[in-house]
């Protein structure tokens, strides 16, 4: 029951983490506050589509 995502910078878009999760323990979008090399600053990702 996992499936593979990818988390996107919320300020510059770009897609930084390759994650994988359960789907039963988060059926919702994941939002996780990671460093951006992009930004050069911890933001907030958000799971893609
Ligand atoms: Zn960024």
């Amino acid at each position: 029951m996992r499936v593979q995502f990818t988390l996107r910078c919320t300020e510059c878009n770009s897609e930084n983490y390759q994650h994988s999760k359960n789907k039963k323990t988060h059926p919702d979008r994941m939002e996780v506050k990671k460093y951006c090399p992009v930004c050069k600053k911890t933001t907030v990702h958000k799971e893609k589509k």
